[in-house]
């Protein structure tokens, strides 16, 4: 369509300045994945993600790039936290979404032939799918609770050990929570949900590890070729989707001089230091403590799991790897151009991605870098990554969340049969899904992703997130 871009050097593309955008857009991407992302909105979308006041340097699509609500899927936007502005459409209906990667003593030997057994056992165990309840009872203290301690919560209650906090991104806990932001409407949709997937493109996986690019960092990270790991993804569920809407609605009626100045209402952003934006910020931060305590009352239900199907296998010994957000906002501090800025770096389908050195990287991690985790689909590897050194000059610290979508959902069901996804996979991949329901398949059928292998390959060519492990689907339970 109507957006222009020039080559500045191999993987990096630029969409010129013009008309109302404060600064370029970027796109990081090889050629063929540049195809891929200019068949939607989505540069249209980077384009207007660069009018919002405060971007600094660029605004940015990572290689998995495609077409979101207003500001793109895969796209960072780095905006001065003092005289610019957060959007609640450039951090994403599910706040907090995200993975992580357990760790454990089994091989693929030990799980294969029974990957029907395990999966059946996991699909009982981990609620999902549209239907009420979770993990736990959500009572009104144990929602308080979750968004205000995230992580720490979970210990508490006995959900999580000290070991858990330590390898997640922030340990399991931002501080900034303001709980009494959130409304009663957001806690009662989150009550009946703690520690559950959702529906649709959430799952939980078994996966074996095929690879390992680094063999000092893959040590690090405690990976082994042929070694079984689990990876879960979901987010702060019916909570965060509320907190999204009642933040754009009242942004939306207080900040409509700031609209205008916007080519999609979508964008609909609060002024740094204006009331709007604490709340939201404030908000924000409790559904991503509340999305770290979801994700972690899985990870209590499949380690009861595991140590129930396997002889031998302990709760404890299934090891919390790491736990990357993939829609979130962040004040971070960042140099550019020789000066240190405050920013609100917002990440939505994009995942932190920093070097080693970087304080906020747990001791675990701090001397290899940050484990980044990049899902590809149920049908295809799957990698873990480490904080590139290149990744804070280029991208403020970040890499892509994924393969990706090639497609919408709609045309993703004219084009796939869940049924027939499922068998071809079980066929000839021995990967066994169980799903609530064949549309959720279709949906996310490996087709309707990009080539995951390519996205990796861009993130690791350009130096902001390098290749540490590929892992491969052996079961799955779709949301
Ligand atoms: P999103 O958060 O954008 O919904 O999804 C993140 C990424 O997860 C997608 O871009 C896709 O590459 C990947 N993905 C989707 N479904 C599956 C799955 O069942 N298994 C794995 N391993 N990855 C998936
Ligand atoms: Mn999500
Ligand atoms: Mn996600």
């Amino acid at each position: 369509d109507g957006v222009t871009l020039e080559r500045v050097r191999e993987h990096v593309w630029e969409i010129p300045r013009e008309g109302g955008m404060r600064v370029p857009g970027r796109v990081l991407a090889s050629e063929a994945l540049l195809d891929d992302i200019g068949e939607d909105d989505s540069l249209q979308q980077l384009k207007n993600a660069a009018h919002l006041p405060g971007m600094t340097k660029y605004a940015l699509a990572m290689p998995d790039a495609h077409q979101g609500y207003g500001f793109p899927v895969g796209g960072v936007g780095a905006i001065d936290a003092e005289e610019g502005c957060i959007s609640p459409g450039a951090v994403g209906f599910d706040i907090n979404c995200g993975v992580r990667m357990l760790r454990t003593p089994l091989t693929y030997e030990d799980v294969r032939g029974r990957e029907e057994e395990l999966v059946e056992a996991l699909f009982d165990a981990v609620p999902s799918g549209l239907g009420g309840g979770g993990v736990v009872n959500g009572s009104r203290d144990a929602v308080e609770g979750a968004m205000e301690r995230g992580v720490e919560w979970a210990v508490e209650e006995g959900y999580a050990t000290e070991a858990d906090l330590a390898h997640c991104e922030d340990e399991g806990c931002r501080h900034d929570a303001k709980p009494e932001f959130v409304s009663k409407k957001a806690k009662d949709r989150g009550m009946n949900q703690m520690g559950s997937l959702g529906s649709g493109n959430h799952f939980l996986e078994v996966q074996r590890v095929t690879d390992t690019f680094d063999d000092g960092v893959a040590d690090a990270y405690g990976l082994e070729e042929g070694q079984i790991v689990v990876l879960i993804h979901c987010g702060s569920r019916g909570l965060g989707h509320q907190i999204c809407s009642d933040y754009v609605r009242k942004i939306e009626q207080q900040h409509g001089d700031l609209l205008e100045e916007l080519p999609d209402k979508d964008l609909a952003a609060a002024p740094a230091g204006s009331e709007l934006a604490e709340e939201y910020y404030g908000a924000m931060c409790a559904a991503v403590n509340f999305a770290w305590v979801n994700r972690q009352l899985i990870t209590h239900r499949t380690r009861e799991t595991l140590a129930d199907v396997f002889d031998g296998v302990e709760s404890e010994d299934v090891e919390l790897l790491y736990d990357v957000a993939h829609n979130i906002a962040k004040r971070e501090t960042h140099e550019v151009e020789g000066e240190d800025r405050e920013l609100f770096v917002h990440r939505k389908g994009a995942t932190r991605a920093f070097p080693p050195g970087r304080e906020e990287v747990p001791d675990a991690y701090r001397d290899v870098g940050q484990p980044v985790i990049i899902p590809g689909s149920m049908g295809a590897g799957s990698y873990v990554l480490k904080g590139g050194e290149r990744s804070l000059s280029e991208t403020f610290g970040s890499t892509a969340h994924g393969a990706g979508r090639l497609m919408s959902r709609t045309q993703a069901k004219q084009e796939f049969w869940g049924g027939d996804v499922q068998d071809d996979l079980a066929e000839q991949d021995h990967i066994y899904v169980k799903a609530n329901s064949g549309a959720t398949v279709a949906e996310e059928a490996p087709g309707v992703y990009k080539d995951v292998d390519e996205v990796v390959a861009v993130s690791d060519a350009l130096g902001i997130g390098d290749k540490v492990a590929r892992t491969f689907p052996v079961c799955n339970i779709k949301g």
